[in-house]
């Protein structure tokens, strides 16, 4: 009897299999349509009012599989801003669930390549996937202006292409590209560069000698707080700006790691690689460094990001995060892409989560 049923059991799921095997491009493309209707909901609307800080790329300048370059998403309520656009930005973003159509805003931090590899395609898919009718605006400190005058030039063909192929009414050339807010910053003050009801984006100058003007944001949004520090040394401007913040995302660099590619670089006689091992410890901020500031600064949680150098095994993210986890108190986390941090208001919940 057992052994009957078992040979039944058996024969239905061969049967199942076979059924499956012979229909599986339809079954496929059923599952390519549920993912891709599930992908053009509005994923602003399924989130709760708060701030929501997504990583879409916690790398640097160095080649990282697991790391795209500098990439942040702010979402404050209903609006969806970019800080920093690295190369893959768009992508990334559209990989977390989001789509580059509702960005509000792009701050930009300061000029390095790796913080604005990825703008032409942001303003490229931003134009392309809006739907209400506004321009977006990308912001920066003194310099923005130039740098999107390249961009706009660069993209000038490919925009008319667009319009062309097609029409006017879905590819509107007026909303093309960005208008652009540049700002200037002195140290040891805040520009508020955005300022709604409930909102305040305020930009500060950090330490990313010689490269100036390079900006932090603070960005506060009903009662909860997220501070990003750009490109920055341990600065005292970050540490004011981080006080009593809900969430820091700073930037950090292992001293020791770095000291041992430039060795190996000497070793391959690899001296021009060497030299700028050498040289960028002096702009970054150590693990340990962001450590004391958020503890002196009191800060609720701290997330690293701007990964320097990639840890491709797990034995590298002790070495990289050394002695910090002891120094800070709260949470002390290494940022992944895909990281999604919510902090709800109304409370003091900080919500970790992967997108
Ligand atoms: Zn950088
Ligand atoms: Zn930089």
């Amino acid at each position: 009897m057992v052994k009957k049923l078992l040979i039944g059991a058996v024969a239905l799921i061969a049967a199942g299999a076979a059924v499956a095997y012979f229909q599986r491009h339809e079954i496929t493309l059923a599952m390519v349509e549920k993912v891709a209707s599930k992908r053009m909901q509005d994923p602003l609307a399924a989130l709760s009012d708060g701030l929501h800080i997504g990583l879409c790329g916690t790398g640097s300048p160095f080649p990282d599989p697991d790391r795209a370059a500098p990439c942040t998403l702010v979402i404050a309520g209903k609006n969806m801003f970019l800080f920093d656009a690295g190369s893959a930005a768009a992508k990334q973003i559209a990989t977390m669930g989001f789509s580059t159509g509702q960005l509000k805003g792009v701050f930009i931090t300061h000029f390095h390549s790796d913080h604005i590899d990825g703008l032409g395609e942001v303003l490229m898919t931003r134009w392309a996937q809006h739907t209400e009718g506004q321009k977006l605006t990308v912001h920066g400190p003194s310099g923005i202006a130039q740098v999107m005058n390249g961009f706009e030039t660069a993209y000038t063909q490919d925009t008319g292409y667009r319009t062309a192929h097609h029409g006017a009414a879905t590819m509107p050339p007026e909303l093309a590209g960005a208008d652009v807010n540049e700002f200037t910053v002195q140290k040891g003050s805040y520009t508020a560069v955005l300022q709604q009801p409930d909102l305040l984006i305020e930009a500060f100058a950090v330490n990313h000698q010689p490269i100036n003007p390079a900006v932090g944001y603070r960005i506060s949004y009903k009662g909860r707080t997220v501070v990003l520090s750009g490109d920055t040394t341990s600065d005292a401007q970050v540490k004011d700006a981080a006080r009593n913040a809900d969430l820091l995302v700073h930037e950090a660099l292992s001293p020791e790691l770095v000291a041992r590619l430039q060795d190996t670089a000497i070793n391959n006689n690899r001296s021009k690689l060497a030299k700028i091992f050498s040289d960028i410890p002096n702009y970054h901020a150590t693990p340990l460094d962001v450590a004391v500031l958020a503890q002196e600064a009191e800060v609720g949680h701290v997330v690293l990001s701007h990964i320097v150098p990639p840890l491709p095994l797990p034995p590298l993210r002790e070495i990289f995060l050394g002695k910090a986890p002891d120094v800070f108190k709260g949470p002390f986390r290494i940022g992944e892409d895909g990281d999604f941090i919510s902090l709800p208001t109304g409370s003091k919940e900080v919500i970790y989560d992967r997108r």
